[in-house]
Order: structure tokens, then sequence, then C-alpha cells
């Protein structure tokens, strides 16, 4: 048997066909305490959600500005990392923060111009450290902890910004 709360704090049981409703009652009392503070906690996060709401001149501002820095911050990187990129695009991607082509193409999305400078940086040399070992190997993460030691609590820190910070785009 397993109990599920969900985002909206309702809660969901599932449980073998055939079994009796009293034990399926005496488990779900048994983890209510567990069941309540999780519904507490999918409150909280629910209240400290944020919506940005942007017009489309404010996403081709946004873009604009976007584009700008990271190239910026790719510039200042990349010779500090013994790497060269090509080119830096920008997108609207929702989920993926960034990428890296073989050829040195480096794509980000515009949405991470909304994040902290020290977690934008940790994606500029997440992407980057893509220019050494094009896979996310021990190896890998050697490069991008010699540039930024404190990597593991940017990444941590942007994937609360994700979880907090709904970007909206509209008229
Ligand atoms: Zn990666």
């Amino acid at each position: 048997m397993a109990i599920y709360v969900r985002p909206d704090g309702s809660v969901e049981v599932r449980a073998p066909f055939r079994a009796k409703m009293d034990f399926i009652e005496a488990f779900v009392r048994e983890k209510e305490g567990w069941i309540r503070s999780t519904q507490q906690k999918m409150a909280d996060r629910r209240e400290r959600r944020q919506v940005i709401q942007l017009s489309p001149a404010q996403v081709r501002t946004a873009k604009k500005q976007a584009k700008e820095y990271l190239t910026r911050r790719c510039e200042y990187f990349a010779p500090r990392m013994g790497v060269d990129f090509c080119s830096v695009k920008v997108n609207s991607a929702r989920t993926r923060w960034g990428s890296c082509t073989s050829a040195g193409n480096l794509n980000f999305t515009y949405r991470l111009i909304f994040a902290e400078p020290e977690l934008i940086d940790y994606i500029v040399v997440h992407e980057l450290a893509h220019r050494r070992e094009m896979n996310h190997s021990p190896e890998f993460w050697a490069v991008v902890e010699k540039v930024l030691p404190d990597y593991k609590k940017r990444r941590a820190a942007l994937r609360e910004f994700q979880r907090d910070i709904s970007i909206e785009e509209g008229d």
C-alpha cells in the first residue's frame, strides 16, 4: 500500500484490490502525521509560488538582455576554463536551462535572466564544461567544481527557483 499527497493537498491511497477497508483505514491513520506535515509543505510551496507575467514586448526585451548578459558571462568563464565556444543563442524553453552542441553552440533559455546571477553563472559554467566532457560523468563535475566549488548549492537553488517562480507569456 502507498499514500501520496498531491501538490493540491489531496491524498491518494493505493491499495491492493482485495485489501480490507478497515486495514486501509488503519494504515492511513498510522500515517496521519506524515500526511498532515506533507500537506502543510505543499501549501507553503503554493503560497511561495510567484508568477511573472510578461507581455510580448517584455519577452522581446528579456530575450535581448538574456543574450547580451549570457554572452558576456560565457566570454568571462570560457578562458578561465580553457575552452572556447562558437555562438550563444537564446530560446524560450521552460524546463531546460541550457544546452551545448558538439560544435560549441550554446543555447540558453531567456527565462534564466530572472534568476540570481550566481545561478545564471552555474548554468553558463555547466554548459561550458560540456566543451570538455559531453556527459555528466565525475570528470564533468570536476570541471564544474574547479570553477564553482559551491556548484551543488547553486544547482539546488536553481531547482527551487524553477519550482517557485513561473514565467508566463501573454498579452
Ligand atoms: Zn549538462
